[in-house]
């Protein structure tokens, strides 16, 4: 049989395909020269398997979409600490090269505006690096992220640096505020060299599904960064990555975006899917008109909004039950399915209202196929205060999915 997953993504280019508002962007000459009938969209799995439709092969350059990930490596270089110090993570409601700081530190907003970028940027690597080996860096590092390596488109590059005067403005403003340490014609040098890095949309949906995956290419298995960091880059994704318009999608589409002036764009849905999409026709927020049409598409078709309440998941206690009778007799408490709080409170309440009477408890978890680490604290908080009252508590649990402690 044949997916039905690329034919579903042609369909959903051709719904789009004569929609050809919009305009390039013109204040890169290059950027204005880019094909603006390209189309494509990519779906990146959490396993690595990609499905996409149209021009997927086609190579522009990153832009903006390179500021996730710059971030993510800078928190992963330098620490939470030294990168918040610096950077905010407050949306702005701006468009992306506002000029503007926070009132009192001078700090930039968030990392998805200029000013942050060009600030993260700085914040690559360790402090002594030269500015090339940061490039370097950077670029090392968003290679990881797409699994395959990357390279500087430099007419591009030449030709944003020839009119950079607005990045160069805000570098210099963040200089005399203490922000920026270094020349800020270098800073803004490297900044421009990570925005262009070529890629397709298939290295894009790559990248995301790499921030989908916590963190962990799914094609090399390369934990490029911490999940900690993941978590934080998502998180300013969802609220600042599509500028002004941030509301409007977190409301319509509701996954953590980020958008580049190229024509990219990229969603990430946390344990699900990266998705990609391609097509150089902006609107006046700078975001790709028909890649915004698809993401509203692949959101509601699919459900993929973050919102999203899940259908009430099974119960976990699949059964509650004596086994046996007499003084061999034991209570035992069957749960399946992935436990997370809400489900370990069930299981709490479960043993407490039903108080069993058996001295012998059985926790059976042969159908439970995760359990995160606050259910697992719960579920062991549960078996410790059964002990406590006397009760010999068992636990079936076939997979390990508690871990080696409790099991012994
Ligand atoms: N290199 C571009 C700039 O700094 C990136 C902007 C974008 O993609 N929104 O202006």
């Amino acid at each position: 049989m044949k997916s039905i997953i690329p034919d579903y993504l042609d369909e959903a280019l051709a719904r789009v395909a004569s929609d050809a508002s919009g305009q390039l962007a013109d204040y890169i000459p290059e950027l204005a020269a880019a094909d603006p009938t390209r189309l494509a969209a990519v779906f990146a799995t959490t396993d690595g398997r990609l499905y996409g439709a149209g021009d997927v092969d086609t190579e522009f350059t990153i832009q903006s979409i390179s500021k996730p990930f710059a971030y993510a490596m800078a928190l992963d270089d330098a620490g939470f600490e030294a990168v918040l110090a610096k950077v905010g993570v407050e949306p702005s409601g701006e468009a992306f090269n506002q000029i503007s700081l926070e009132r009192d530190t001078g700090r930039p907003l968030n990392p998805m505006i200029n000013a942050g970028a060009i600030t993260v940027h700085s914040l690559v690597g360790s402090m002594q690096l030269t500015a090339a080996d940061r490039v370097a860096r950077v670029i090392d590092g968003l290679s990881a992220f797409a699994g395959r390596p990357l390279g500087v488109d430099e007419a591009m590059c030449a030709s944003e640096m020839e009119n950079a005067h607005r990045n160069l403005a805000i570098a210099h403003m963040l200089r005399s505020h203490g922000v920026l340490t270094e020349d800020p014609t270098v800073v803004v040098d490297g900044y421009i060299r990570q925005c262009s890095v070529r890629v397709t949309t298939r290295d894009l949906a790559m990248m995301a599904a790499t921030l989908a995956n916590h963190g962990v290419n799914p094609v090399t298995g390369d934990q490029v960064v911490g999940e900690r960091v993941v978590r934080q880059v998502l998180s300013v994704m969802a609220t600042c990555g599509m500028y002004d318009t941030a509301g409007d999608w977190a409301t319509q589409v509701g996954i953590p975006a980020k958008s580049g002036v190229a024509g990219g764009l990229i969603g990430a849905l946390p344990g699900q899917v990266g998705i990609a999409t391609f097509s150089p026709r902006l609107d006046a927020h700078g975001n790709s008109v028909r890649g915004i049409s698809l993401f509203e598409q692949f959101s509601s078709d699919m459900g993929l909004h973050v919102m999203e309440v899940p259908a009430t998941t099974r119960t976990v206690v699949r059964a509650n039950r004596t086994r046996g009778s007499g003084a061999g007799a034991a209570r035992v408490f069957e749960l399946q399915g992935g436990i997370r709080f809400a489900g370990a409170e069930r299981i709490v309440r479960e043993v407490v209202d039903s108080a069993p009477s058996e001295t012998r408890v059985v926790f059976d978890l042969t159908l439970v196929s995760s359990i995160d680490d606050v259910a697992r604290r719960m579920l062991r908080e549960v078996v410790y205060r059964l002990r406590l009252d006397g009760h010999h508590v068992e636990i079936a649990d076939p997979d390990s999915v508690m871990g080696a402690r409790v099991r012994a």
